[in-house]
């Protein structure tokens, strides 16, 4: 049963487009700051074809193009940029910024501010370095029952993009609980891709024996989609493609659930689907199961197009 939706979002479209523009207009080498998007084989297939990935500005020589991954960065690191006259692009995803944005109209406008998200995630790392102070990270109930704000009355929360829509629920409800005054967002954080990944997992959850989500351990959000399947007493794996299936796994399972994170392409998919058909469940048949359709779309920059 392929889960639907599933695979790239409109922000990982995104920012592999522009990195291949950047390429097919400037050739190799390319600079990213992180892996442009939590894939192993979209950062392997780049590093063969002379993208090079890095952490600090620092290391990229003077006048180089650098890319900022859909995770965004922190303003600390657009200075160190600029400070070095690299040629930036900006592959942030659009959702991210708006989170960025928020918090520095939260943060000129005096609230502190509390970000519900997963320690030292670059997402996180970005949206925490937006503002010079007052950002607090809670990832659990104990941060939350910890946290000491300066002023309970001006006080906002943000979110990651990629979380557990359920957990993260479950922790703005205690910090409402704790500072009755905080301000929500105006829009949720979470992404729709994010959001409607889950809801199709859940939704097929109870007719499966196993589900397969494909997608890097490094990505948030796919990380989350094993979970929900979990939740539902499903036992599910992340994998990022044939080689990592146990075929143990699979043994007397009638339906394999398969969905993917946003950032996993659709041929590993494909392949997986093949593999399941040809080589492990002699007579299987693949059907796709429907789910809401995304029409979401976030053009490159300008220059690029
Ligand atoms: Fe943007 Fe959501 Fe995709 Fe992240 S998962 S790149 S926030 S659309």
């Amino acid at each position: 049963m392929l889960v639907n939706p599933r695979g790239f979002c409109a922000g990982v479209e995104r920012a592999i487009a522009i990195v291949e523009r950047l390429l097919a207009l400037h050739g190799a080498p390319i600079y990213v700051k992180h892996e442009i998007v939590h894939n192993v084989s979209v950062v392997e297939d780049f590093k063969q074809r002379g993208v090079i990935f890095i952490e600090d500005p620092d290391e990229v020589p003077a006048s180089s193009v650098l890319v900022y991954s859909a995770h965004g960065v922190s303003q600390a690191v657009r200075k160190s940029a600029e400070a070095r006259q690299l040629v930036v692009h900006d592959a942030t995803c659009p959702l991210v910024t708006k989170v960025h944005a928020e918090v520095r109209r939260l943060h000129a406008d005096g609230y502190d501010i509390v970000m519900i998200g997963h320690k030292g995630h670059p997402e996180v790392e970005g949206t925490l370095g937006q503002a010079d102070g007052g950002v607090y990270l809670v990832e659990n109930e104990a941060d939350v029952a910890a946290l000491r704000v300066k002023n309970p009355r001006r006080l906002a929360y943000v979110t990651q993009t990629t979380l557990s829509v359920d957990d993260t629920m479950h922790l703005v409800n205690l910090l409402k609980k704790r500072f009755s005054e905080i301000r929500m967002p105006r829009k949720d954080d979470i992404c729709y891709a994010t959001q409607n990944r889950q809801d199709a997992v859940k939704k097929i959850a109870a007719d499966c024996d196993v589900i397969l989500v494909v997608g890097s351990a490094s990505s948030s959000n796919s990380n989350r989609l094993c979970e929900v399947a979990r939740l539902c007493n499903v036992p599910a794996y992340l994998v990022d493609g044939i080689a990592d299936i146990n075929p143990k796994w699979l043994e007397n399972a009638k339906t394999v659930g398969v969905s993917a994170g946003a950032s996993a392409p659709e041929n590993l998919v494909g392949e997986l689907t093949a593999w399941l058909v040809e080589k492990s469940v002699p007579g299987a048949t693949v059907q796709e199961f429907p789910g809401v359709s995304e029409n979401v779309v976030f053009s490159v920059p300008k220059g690029l197009r």
